[in-house]
């Protein structure tokens, strides 16, 4: 067998057109567009890639992109005042810090800076409380991105067994409650699971959030079940030559493309949703924030 490849690529623009759309009816009825500002600290070369990024999609969905650009040497102090500056800004919608911070930055502070009702990537305290309590609130983009794409590639996700691989509190764990809102069965693994190789062979949906190269092996995966990888992972490209890197994820591909029912490719599978639920979080946060709502 050889698996469905779930085209994140697609759905991601998928999405992005439809935020745009509703951009453009509250553009109509409101007359202003939403504005998201992004806080870059430094020059980390991927950070800025990923803020580039953000800033030409939120743009070509219609609305404001701001960006706030800080050498590594700011201080906690006037970062965090610059965050406090865009919490009050009533022209700002969503703010969203680039993580990670340089080295000695203290970005749990920093997020405590952000008005929750501005908390595009769904960090603050306050998210995540509303996220537990089922409560409706900004969503962490990531995971979002996870339900989306098996939403989009399955259907009803209810009663499907998802077994997250990865408790971080980006991903898995807010990845393991969108999935229990979505009435699945969730299994949350990590480095201490015993024998998670069959924990992860009992999944219909395995979603690793891990970080490690091709740790999850073909034999892993039930037959027929949706992965939805997302790790982003660096490695060497020997085909290429001494130097040459390629990105790979969390799951063997090669392997898991023979087992697997539906699978996301490593690049062009989870990374790109991740800021088509940016642009959505950004639009809820206007209308919520404005009282504005899609006509
Ligand atoms: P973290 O390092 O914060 O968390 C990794 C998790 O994996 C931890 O919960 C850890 O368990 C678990 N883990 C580590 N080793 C093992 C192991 N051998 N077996 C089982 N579990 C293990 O990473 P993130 O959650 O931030 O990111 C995970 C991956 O997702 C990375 O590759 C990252 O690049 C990628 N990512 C992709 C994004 C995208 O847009 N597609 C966005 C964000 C992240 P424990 O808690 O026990 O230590």
């Amino acid at each position: 067998m050889s698996a469905r490849i779930i085209d994140g690529k697609a759905i991601a623009e998928a999405v992005d057109q439809e935020v745009a759309r509703d951009v453009q009816s509250l553009v109509q009825t409101y007359g202003a567009p939403p504005c998201l500002c992004v806080v870059l600290v430094g020059e980390d070369p991927a950070s800025q890639v990923y803020v580039r990024n953000k800033g030409r999609r939120t743009q070509a969905a219609g609305m404001v992109s701001r960006e706030i650009k800080l050498p590594a040497s700011v201080s906690q102090a006037e970062l965090e005042r610059e965050v406090k500056a865009l919490s009050v800004d009533p022209d700002v919608d969503g703010i969203l810090v680039q993580l990670p911070l340089p080295a000695g930055l203290d970005s749990d502070a920093v997020i405590a800076c952000i008005d929750p009702a501005k908390d595009v990537d769904g960090l603050t305290e306050v998210s995540a409380g509303r996220l537990v309590l089922g409560r409706p609130g900004l969503r962490p983009c990531t995971p979002t991105g996870c339900v989306i794409l098996a939403k989009r590639t399955l259907g009803d996700l209810q009663g499907a067994h998802v077994v997250v691989v990865g408790r971080s509190i980006l991903v898995g764990k807010p990845a393991g409650l969108l999935f229990l809102a979505e009435d699945c069965t969730v299994t949350l693994a990590h480095s201490r699971t015993r024998d998670l190789a069959s924990v992860c062979r009992s999944a219909d949906i395995l979603v690793p959030a891990v970080g490690r190269p091709e740790m999850i092996k073909g034999d892993w995966i039930k037959s027929g079940a949706a992965v939805i990888d997302v790790g982003i992972n660096r490695v060497e490209n020997p085909i290429k030559g001494p130097g040459a890197t390629r990105l790979v994820g969390d799951v063997a591909y090669d392997q898991a493309v023979e087992v697997a029912g539906a699978i996301t490719p490593v690049p062009g599978g989870v990374g790109p949703m991740t800021i088509a639920c940016l642009l959505q979080n950004t639009l809820q946060a206007a209308c919520a924030r404005r009282g504005w709502s899609v006509s």
